[in-house]
């Protein structure tokens, strides 16, 4: 367990950000208050006072208040869709018996991927008070300075010291278990870097074809772009080096949606009687999103009903909001999912 402080919210993000890529280790959220990271949070006479927290587990004496706490937990962490999973796998075939359906899948409907690990990342946003600090946990000296404290806020709360922190207790790679973090064995279990990801869309959005080539053109964006000056990862690191079947999807995933977007701007075209040839989603940037052979593509349509069929594309305002819908695509079992950046008029 490593006990760190940060001044925001963003030095926690990026240091946590470090920490998976020198490891293989991979967070995500697991809930977040509302209150977290605001910016103007001020010290309230009301409110609670605490000693420790689950982010602050060595007791040092300075009394703090919570505005609010984040939690990660390990990517290999408790399954929470199985149920979502169960159901999905029954409709499918539920369906394919119904209709002779050849419905599009994943092999795994079970993710192998969880594995119940207990590492997590606990934060706390607080604002403590260095100048009401104690030298003993004792019940006695608290309260005292609790009432000492609250009073001062009170009467003159401006006279009272305080600072924001960002407490953050961080797992040690012995946390992680049932799954490896380090060497070999876990760079095979990484995901692709996003950045990699977007290198490969991009590069067969401009033509090239063969699986070969991609890996020239991505050695090179790893070495000179994303780690240039630096010493480039070992070429064992799934992460930066993306076997051919990694590759191949991305360059599955990217040529088909570009085929729905193809033939909605076809159909919207059409629509507007031969009007010039652009799409109809009034967009500066925007993504479609692409769930398996589809009807024609909605308008603008992002309502969480359409995220129930499985037989639907749709097209988001902005890319920002295709984390939430994937998370709903995720829950549904859908595994053809892609995205494709247009502009309109392209
Ligand atoms: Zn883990």
């Amino acid at each position: 367990m490593a006990y760190l402080e940060f001044k925001s919210e963003d030095q926690v993000t990026k240091y946590i950000r470090e920490q998976e890529l020198a490891t293989s280790q991979k967070f995500v959220i697991l809930n977040k208050d509302k209150s977290f990271g605001q910016k103007d949070a001020q010290p309230l006479e009301g409110k609670k006072l605490s000693w420790e927290n689950k982010s602050i587990p060595l007791f040092s004496g300075v009394p703090f208040q919570i505005v609010g706490t984040k939690t990660y937990e390990c990517h290999q962490g408790k399954d929470r869709k199985t149920r979502a999973k169960e159901k999905y796998a029954a409709e499918v075939k539920k369906k394919a018996l119904e209709e002779h359906a050849i419905v599009k899948r994943r092999k795994l409907l079970v993710n192998t991927k969880k594995v119940d690990c207990k590492a997590m990342i606990n934060i706390a946003h607080v604002i403590r008070f260095p100048d009401f600090k104690v030298n003993e946990s004792t019940v006695r000296s608290k309260t005292e300075a609790s009432r000492t404290l609250k009073k001062t806020l009170s009467e003159m709360p401006s006279s009272v010291r305080s600072e924001v922190v960002y407490c953050v207790r961080f797992p040690t790679l012995s946390e992680h278990s049932s799954h490896p973090v380090v060497g070999e064995e876990a760079y095979v279990r990484e995901t692709v870097d996003v950045r990699v990801k977007e290198k490969i869309e991009q590069l067969t959005l401009s033509g090239v074809r063969k699986v070969t080539e991609i890996k020239r053109n991505l050695n090179f964006f790893i070495e000179e772009e994303l780690f240039h000056g630096e010493q480039p990862p070992p070429h064992s690191r799934r992460r930066y080096y993306p076997t051919d079947s990694d590759i191949r999807n991305v360059m599955f995933k990217t040529k088909t949606t570009r085929e729905s977007v193809v033939q909605h701007k076809h159909s919207s075209s059409g629509q507007q009687g031969g009007g010039p040839e652009r799409t109809s989603v009034p967009l500066t940037e925007g993504c479609v999103v692409h769930a398996g052979p589809g009807t024609p593509l909605p308008n603008l349509s992002s309502s969480r009903s359409n995220l129930t069929s499985i037989e639907t594309r749709f097209v988001l305002p902005s890319r920002k909001k295709l984390p939430r819908v994937r998370q709903y695509w995720n829950i549904a079992g859908v595994i053809s999912f892609v995205y494709y950046d247009i502009r309109p008029g392209q």
